[in-house]
């Protein structure tokens, strides 16, 4: 385009700055979006795309607009999308601007830093990070921007990294470009829509910049990685935000050791936050323990149930303060009463460091405030150290609360432009100019009742509209009676003449005048409240965070009591004990039946680990996860679903289950799996707890069971973790005989009469069958494809016994310290049967070890 319009220049150079963002160009009263933005927009929001001349020729160039009042609809949608918007206004009075009015960006919004709208979930965080790698170690550093917390953490990998912002479920990470195609390519792999932001490494010494640049911000115990990291998430926060970030005042630096380490895989299957199925909190352990009554308690019992604790102390401290109101009906139910009245103080200081609370945001604070007293008071008389810590603390903001009830008005308006703010008696000067407004009002209502009775018309009004101002109206009929002269008239409507006269004006004058001056000063004085109540914000984000910690207790507290849960033991030795042991989600998703409670015992010097067999739907892989998620319970401090629990702490669980799941990833499911299993292989101590559901499923019968059992050795020999392992090779029952503190187990099933019944309890020894055509019976197969897989049953079983009389190849137990329970002789009818189960599985692998050649 050869010349453009001065406004499009201003367009073009406004835009050279937001490259990777959508740009939202106020013009009046829409946004407004140009070139490929607007042919973009027009099709993400199945929005009209236009045209219009942009230069002195003929060009017309594509544009598509948003009304300013539903932007934030618009905006919302596209972050969801994955995409940044960034949002120009106009920065001076048009009355004032010489040429085009001065626009420039005043924030960018993209998915790691909304502060409001429906993109936002009130129970959930939103995380943005920015992650730098520095000598061989990785940096994170995390912030929600809607509540302030930043933390940072550093790992010794790529995969670590990742994995730690799996945690976080970042919506956006920010990476430096050098390391970004290395970082990227793990990150991609384990993290799903997430938005790469791509910014270069601040020049010179990061922490003399966050010290000059945040100069209110606690740097205590960042290293020089996590200050580099640190400094590049804040730096593209002053970029996009272009505002204080007051709120931002401590930087929380943690060893990734202090927590239990959970990979995204094992979270996603053990359902701890979302479903697999529907990806839905509804399903999940986090639902099931969620009866918190805030969204900050919301927000922070999922924080510990992603991070579950390491330290006895700790635990114990928690499990204290649960145990203190699992016990008290009735503090527990005064406590959530009082809970119910609190706002959600996080995000309303992040709104009042922002500059966007408005006076309704004020007075929730102070009701949030109004209760304080009376629930640190219950959290007192509650007799834990934990409860005590929290409640002992005397700061309860009755100052701030003060200066609220003092100022603002208990029925404000939304808007802050509006007037309407401020409390009569606050401000001398408001008071004064009210009631010249008022005065004014009531000079023209008497006006009103004088013009009736001079003129004799007595439906004579005086109105008042935005265009005219006050006026006198008359209607057709009373058109004759109107005083010659007296009024002059100013607007003709079909059934009536509207008149005003110099007095009625020069009243309007000062009406008005006053109305502004209200407005304006009102605002004033509303903004100076919030300024100082902004300085106050640490005390208020303290105040959160117990009163968040309050409500995850009571939550915990209020569903062992509901469940029937009890305290587990927690301590750190090797032992696990679970007496009648319950999955607390299916057992309170069943609708038939009751929930059948099995016991656990992996022991130093007997079992450390489960091989489990049994039929598909006999309850194997409920039973390990149960296990699991007991275990996960207990390290957040929450009371769990059994008879009673001896639970040691570990470090990791990890969890192998179901390859299916992953077919949608693209990735061959048998490599996935068999990554996983390396990284357990390479990260599993003894202390950790390790769940394989399955193994080795993805490929041949032979080679499925030669890994399995491959892996089984390497866990009993070099890790000696616990470990439960379930598999449909029951020929693996040997291994029993060989391995000192591998025991077997299975789900017992009750036949009689042709007909199964899944009895759901965990029993020793090896099954010997797996149903797996009555299974199909069951799916409703013909009974012509059941009587004839029955058929070939009896044919392979009948080669099998024939086989038998040769020496046996697999089974030989290599005589271990342990006698053999169980004949664990293998039953090869039910190892031909199992080639039929891996009908789907990769075609069959070379059965020559590769490596001989
Ligand atoms: P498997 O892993 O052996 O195929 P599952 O663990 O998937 O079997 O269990 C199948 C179904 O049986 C579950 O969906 C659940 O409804 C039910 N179930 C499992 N364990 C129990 C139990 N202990 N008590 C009652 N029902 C159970």
């Amino acid at each position: 385009m050869a010349k453009v319009t001065p406004m499009m220049e201003q367009y073009l150079s406004v835009k050279a700055q937001a490259q990777d963002a959508f740009l939202f160009f106020r013009l009046g009263d829409f946004y407004e979006m140009f070139f490929e933005d607007a042919v973009l927009a027009a099709r993400e929001l199945e929005i009209t795309l236009t045209s219009r001349g942009a230069g002195a020729e003929e060009d017309r160039i594509p544009m598509c607009g948003v009304p300013y009042h539903s932007a934030e609809n618009y905006i919302a949608r596209l972050i969801e999308k994955g995409y940044k918007v960034a949002i120009c206004e106009q920065v001076e009075d048009p009355a004032e601007a010489k040429g085009v009015v001065r626009r420039e960006i005043v924030r960018v919004v993209t998915p790691g830093t909304v502060m409001d709208g429906k993109t936002l979930s009130e129970r959930a965080n939103n995380y943005l990070a920015a992650v730098v790698e520095r000598s061989g170690r990785w940096a994170i550093a995390a912030c929600d921007l809607t509540t302030g917390e930043l933390y940072a953490v550093a790992t010794e990998s790529a995969a670590d990294a990742a994995d730690e912002l799996a945690v976080y479920a970042v919506t956006e990470v920010v990476c430096p470009p050098y390391v970004s195609d290395r970082l990227k390519e793990t990150l991609e792999g384990r993290l799903k829509h997430v938005v790469y932001t791509e910014r270069q490494l601040i020049a010179g010494d990061d922490g003399a910049w966050l010290t000059e640049r945040f100069p209110a911000l606690r740097l205590d115990g960042l290293d020089g990685t996590h200050r580099s990291a640190a400094a590049l998430l804040l730096q593209y926060l002053t970029e996009t935000q272009k505002r204080s970030l007051g709120h931002l005042h401590e930087v929380r630096v943690y060893e990734p050791s202090v927590y239990m380490t959970l990979d995204p895989f094992t979270r996603k299957n053990l359902e701890l936050t979302e479903t697999v199925r529907d990806r839905a909190r509804k399903g999940s352990l986090l639902e099931m323990l969620d009866k918190t009554a805030t969204s900050m308690g919301a927000r922070l019992l999922r924080r510990w149930l992603d991070k579950p604790l390491m330290s006895a102390g700790a635990i114990r401290l928690r499990l204290d303060a649960v145990e203190a109101l699992q016990k008290n009906l009735l503090l527990r139910e005064d406590m959530r009463e009082l809970l119910k009245r609190v706002y959600d103080l996080e995000r309303l200081s992040g709104r009042i460091a922002y500059g966007s609370a408005n006076a309704r945001d004020l007075n929730a604070l102070a009701a949030t405030l109004a209760v304080v007293p009376e629930l640190m008071e219950l959290s007192r008389g509650a007799g834990s150290e934990l409860l005590g810590t929290i409640s002992g603390d005397p700061d309860d903001g009755a100052d701030i609360r003060d200066w609220i009830e003092a100022a603002v008005h208990p029925e404000p308006p939304a808007s802050t432009r509006e007037g309407g703010l401020i409390r009569d008696g606050y401000d001398a000067h408001l008071d004064k100019l009210r009631e010249a407004s008022k005065s004014g009002k009531r000079w023209i209502a008497e006006l009103e009742q004088a013009e009736r009775e001079a003129t004799g018309i007595r439906s004579l009004k005086i109105g008042y509209n935005k265009v005219f101002g006050y006026y006198i109206e008359v209607t057709r009929a009373n058109l004759g009676m109107v005083p010659e002269g007296r009024y002059e008239r100013k607007q003709t409507l079909a059934a009536a003449e509207r008149y005003v006269t110099p007095e009625l004006k020069e009243k309007e004058a000062l009406i008005l005048e006053a109305e502004e001056k209200m407005v304006d000063l009102e605002y004033g004085i509303f903004q100076q409240l919030r300024e100082k109540i902004a300085a106050e914000i640490p005390r208020l984000q303290r105040l959160a965070e117990r009163l968040a910690s309050l409500d995850a207790i009571q939550s915990l507290a209020s569903v062992a009591a509901a469940n029937r849960y009890v305290r587990p033991d927690v301590h750190e030795g090797f032992d696990l004990d679970i007496e009648s042991g319950r999955h607390p989600v299916v057992e309170s998703v069943l609708t038939s039946g009751t929930f059948i409670a099995n016991d656990t015992r992996l022991t130093m010097d007997e079992t450390r680990a489960l091989l489990i067999t049994g039929p598909n739907m006999a309850g194997k892989s409920t039973y390990m996860r149960q296990v699991a998620l007991i275990m996960i319970m207990a390290q957040i401090g929450s009371f769990v679903p059994a008879k009673r629990a001896r639970v040691p702490i570990v470090d990791r669980v990890f969890t192998r289950i179901g390859a299916a799941d992953d077919l949608a990833g693209g990735q061959s499911t048998f490599m996935v799996e068999m990554q996983d299993i390396q990284t357990m292989i390479a990260k599993a101590t003894e202390k950790s707890l390790v769940v394989i559901d399955e193994l080795g499923r993805g490929t041949s019968t032979g080679e499925g069971m030669a890994i399995a059992q491959a892996v089984i050795e390497h866990l009993h020999e070099n890790v000696g973790c616990k470990t439960l392992v379930s598999t449909h090779y029951h020929e693996l029952a040997h291994l029993e005989g060989s391995l000192r503190y591998l025991s077997n187990a299975c789900m017992a099933v009750k036949e009689s009469g042709g007909q199964v019944t899944f009895l759901r309890k965990l029993v020793s020894g090896a099954a010997d069958t797996s149903y797996g055509i009555y299974c199909a019976q069951l799916a409703g197969l013909p009974d012509s494809v059941i009587d004839r897989a029955y058929a070939l049953l009896h044919e392979f079983e009948a080669n099998a016994e024939a086989r038998a009389a040769a020496p046996a190849v697999v089974g030989a137990a290599a005589g271990g310290g342990k006698p053999q329970r169980r004949g664990g002789a293998p039953d090869a009818a039910i190892h031909q049967l199992d080639m039929f189960a891996d009908w789907n599985a990769a075609p069959p692998a070379p059965k020559r070890d590769p490596r001989a050649d």
